[in-house]
C-alpha cells in the first residue's frame, strides 16, 4: 500500500498523543520527533523534514493549540495541513490551450512508465471527451512504438509513427500536423529516455521542446525510486523546464519518500499518479486526499468519483426494477460483480475508506481469488440455470463445479449466498410497499 510505513508510524505517534488528554510542550516535541523519524525513514529529503517539522512544532505549541479542549486532534490537523502545503496545496490539472491542439510532451528516464502512462493519460482525457492522438516518438528503445501502439489500441486512441529511422523531431512535427488535419484537440508526445541523465537525451529533447513549443511538458519519475526520482526531476526541470511530474508505481511505494518531497524540492507539481500497472490505474493527484490517506482518514472523494466514473444510470434503473419485481438472476449478480471489478481492486477500494487503510487492512482477508471463482461457476452455468437456479439438482453441481475447475462445495456455498441476497432482496421491497402501503413514511 502507498505510504504503508509512514502512515502506521504517523497513526501510532497520533494515538499515543490522543491518549494523553492534556498535552505539554514536551509531548509535542516528543510527538514531532517521531515524526522526523517516520519521514525519514519513509526516505523524505532531509531538508524538506527538517522545515515540515519545524512548522508543525512552532504551530502546535501555540497555546490556542495546547489549551484547546481537543490538543491532539488539533497537531493532527496542522500536519494533516501541512502534508497537504507540501505536497502542493490543491490538485494541479493539465493547462489546456485555447487554441487546440494542445500538445503534451511526457519525457523520463527508461522504465520509469513513460509508455504505459503516455496511453494511460490519453485514455484519461478520451473519457473526457477529448480527442488525443499519441505520437510515437521513443525511436530508440526497441519495441518501444509497437508497445505504444498496444497501449493505443486498448484505449482506443489512434497512434502516429514514422518508423525508427526518422529523427524525433520531425516525428513530432509531421505528428501534430496530422493531429491537426484529423480534429485532435489534444497530441500526447512519447519522447524516448535513456537509462540514465546524459547530455545527448537532454539535447534532443530541447530540439523537440524548441520546435514544436510544448504547451506541457510532463515529467515521468518511478516513485519507487525514492530520491532519485527527487533528483532526477530537479534535473530535468534545470535543464528542460518541466510543467509537472507523473509519479508512477505509486502501488508498490510503501515509503513514499518522492511524493513528499519532489513538490517541495523542485516547485513543480505532481499531477498525476500511476497506481497499477491497467490501463486505468491511473489518477489525478489531489494533495489533500492524499494527506488524509496517510493519516488514515481515508480518501472518500476518490472512491465516489471511482464509483461515478462506472455508474450506469440506466443500467441502476433497470437493476432496481428486476430487484423489485423478483427477476434478480445470476446474470445480473454477475453484471455487478463485473462493476465492482471495473472500480479497481478490492484492495485499493479498501484503502479509501477510512480507518481501512494501513494497519487494519493487512489483518482483512480480501480474498480477490474468491471472486474469480464465483465469476467462473456463474460463467459455467447454462443460460437456463443462471435465470432459475431452482433447477439446479445435484447434477448439474457437480457439472458446473467440473466446467469452473471449483469444488462442489463451493457452488453449495455459492447458491446458498444467492438464494440468501434474492430473500433479503425481497424483505427490502416487501418493507418499502407496507410503508408507501401504510403511509407511515410519508
Ligand atoms: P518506459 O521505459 O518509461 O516507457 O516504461 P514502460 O511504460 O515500458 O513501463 C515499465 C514497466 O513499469 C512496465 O512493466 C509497466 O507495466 C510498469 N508500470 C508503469 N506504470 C506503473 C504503475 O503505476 N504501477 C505499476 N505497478 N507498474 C507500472
Amino acid at each position: 500500500m502507498v505510504f504503508e510505513g509512514l502512515a502506521e508510524k504517523l497513526q501510532d505517534t497520533f494515538k499515543r498523543l490522543k491518549g494523553k488528554g492534556k498535552l505539554t510542550e514536551k509531548d509535542v516535541t516528543e510527538a514531532m520527533r517521531e515524526v522526523r523519524l517516520a519521514l525519514l525513514e519513509a526516505d523524505v529529503n532531509f531538508k524538506v523534514v527538517k522545515e515540515f517539522v519545524n512548522k508543525v512544532k512552532e504551530r502546535s505549541i501555540g497555546s490556542e493549540v495546547l489549551e484547546s479542549l481537543t490538543p491532539a486532534q488539533q497537531v493532527i490537523k496542522i500536519v494533516n495541513d501541512e502534508l497537504t502545503d507540501l505536497m502542493g496545496k490543491a490538485q494541479s490539472k493539465i493547462n489546456f490551450s485555447s487554441k487546440p491542439p494542445t500538445i503534451i510532451m511526457l519525457v523520463g528516464l527508461q522504465g520509469a512508465g513513460k509508455t504505459t502512462t503516455t496511453g494511460k493519460l490519453a485514455g484519461m482525457l478520451k473519457k473526457q471527451g477529448k480527442r488525443p492522438l499519441l505520437i510515437a516518438g521513443d525511436v530508440y528503445r526497441p519495441a518501444a512504438i509497437k508497445q505504444l501502439q498496444v497501449v493505443g489500441e486498448k484505449v482506443g486512441v489512434p497512434v502516429f509513427t514514422m518508423g525508427d529511422k526518422q529523427s524525433p523531431v520531425d516525428i513530432a512535427k509531421a505528428g501534430i500536423d496530422h493531429g491537426i488535419n484529423h480534429g485532435n484537440d489534444v497530441v500526447l508526445i512519447d519522447t524516448a529516455g535513456r537509462l540514465h541523465i546524459d547530455e545527448d537525451l537532454m539535447g534532443e529533447l530541447q530540439d523537440i521542446r524548441s520546435t514544436v513549443k510544448p504547451h506541457e511538458i510532463l515529467l515521468v519519475v518511478d516513485s519507487m525510486t525514492g530520491q532519485d526520482a527527487v533528483n532526477v526531476a530537479e534535473h530535468f526541470n534545470e535543464k528542460l523546464g518541466i510543467d509537472g511530474v507523473i509519479l508512477t508505481k505509486l502501488d508498490g511505494d510503501t515509503r513514499g519518500g518522492a511524493a513528499l518531497s519532489v513538490r517541495a524540492v523542485t516547485n513543480k507539481p505532481i499531477k498525476f499518479a500511476g497506481l497499477g500497472e491497467k490501463l486505468d490505474d491511473l489518477e489525478p493527484f489531489h494533495p489533500d486526499r492524499m494527506a488524509s490517506r496517510i493519516l488514515g482518514m481515508g480518501d472518500m472523494l476518490s472512491l465516489i468519483e471511482k464509483a461515478q466514473e462506472n455508474f450506469d444510470a440506466k443500467k441502476a434503473k433497470e437493476l432496481e426494477n428486476k430487484i423489485k419485481n423478483q427477476q434478480f438472476t445470476f446474470d445480473d449478480f454477475l453484471d455487478q460483480l463485473q462493476q465492482v471489478q471495473q472500480m479497481g481492486s478490492i484492495g485499493q477500494l479498501l484503502e479509501m475508506i477510512p480507518g481501512m487503510g494501513g494497519k487494519q487492512l493487512k489483518n482483512l482477508d480480501v480474498d480477490e481469488k474468491e471472486l474469480v471463482y464465483v465469476k467462473a461457476i456463474i460463467q459455467s452455468m447454462t443460460k437456463d440455470e443462471r435465470q432459475n437456479p431452482s433447477i439446479i439438482n445435484g447434477s448439474r453441481r457437480k457439472r458446473i463445479a467440473i466446467g469452473s475447475g471449483t469444488s462442489v462445495q463451493q457452488v453449495n456455498k455459492l447458491l446458498k449466498q444467492f438464494d440468501q441476497t434474492r430473500k433479503m432482496m425481497k424483505q427490502f421491497t416487501d418493507m418499502g410497499k407496507s410503508a408507501k402501503k401504510g403511509g407511515k413514511f410519508k
